[in-house]
């Protein structure tokens, strides 16, 4: 169990919305080191599983992926925060091996966690929570260098990687002169417009935010 490459939080064995153009298995990882006011899934903020938590291994979860073989295009990593894992490349290996396209949803905390893995994934979900300002760390809810995601960001613009930038916005935390900061930035940088997502109810456990 200690040399599992990835540790499962959970498992949405099948969407045809979280990788553009694939019918797609996602495997939500465990443990991320932010803790954004608005997250939806703060049961899989802790590196450690929550108690009730009935999770495949990674020998299981390959044992399932055998057989969606042929009827299955791609398999997710998502989150969480799959960078943090302790060997996401190892994971994605095998399931490229079995003939999967990967995808990644990140928010890409750390630049060299990103930069590690990113040369397997067919397509990357990345979020940009903030203009790149000390908004960011408002939002994150803990002091980070959102340089990371910038150069994230630049990196997949720079290899020619297909993806998709996305931002959550509730109005507490995101202003309209924020949201169009952040999109001239990216405009700057010559990256796609980012998709803004309305903040979702469910699972946020930020009182403020629930009003
Ligand atoms: S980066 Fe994602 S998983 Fe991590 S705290 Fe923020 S919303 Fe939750």
């Amino acid at each position: 169990m200690n040399d599992e490459p990835v540790r499962i939080g959970g498992v949405v064995p099948l969407t045809t919305v979280d990788f553009p153009g694939r019918l797609a298995c996602v495997i939500f990882c465990q443990g991320c080191p932010w803790r954004c006011r608005y997250c939806h899934n703060p049961h899989l903020q802790s590196f450690r599983p929550w108690k009730e938590a009935k999770t495949p291994s990674w020998e299981e979860m390959l044992v399932f992926l055998e057989k969606r073989q042929g009827l299955l295009d791609g398999v997710v990593f998502s989150g969480g925060e799959p960078t943090f894992q302790k060997d996401l490349r190892r994971a994605m290996t095998d399931v490229r091996k079995m003939g999967f396209d990967v995808g990644m949803h990140t928010a890409a905390p750390d630049f060299d966690r990103f930069s590690r893995v990113v040369d397997l994934v067919d397509w990357v979900g990345i979020d940009v929570k903030a203009p790149f300002s000390p908004k960011y760390h408002e939002v994150v809810g803990t002091i980070v260098d959102p340089d990371n995601v910038r150069k994230s960001l630049e990196f997949l613009i720079a290899n020619g990687i297909s993806y998709q930038v996305r931002t959550t916005c509730h109005p507490l935390l995101l202003s309209g002169q924020d949201l169009a900061d952040l999109q001239g930035q990216l405009q700057k940088m010559g990256a796609r417009p980012s998709i803004i997502q309305e903040f979702r109810r469910e699972g946020c456990l930020d009182p403020e935010l629930l009003i």
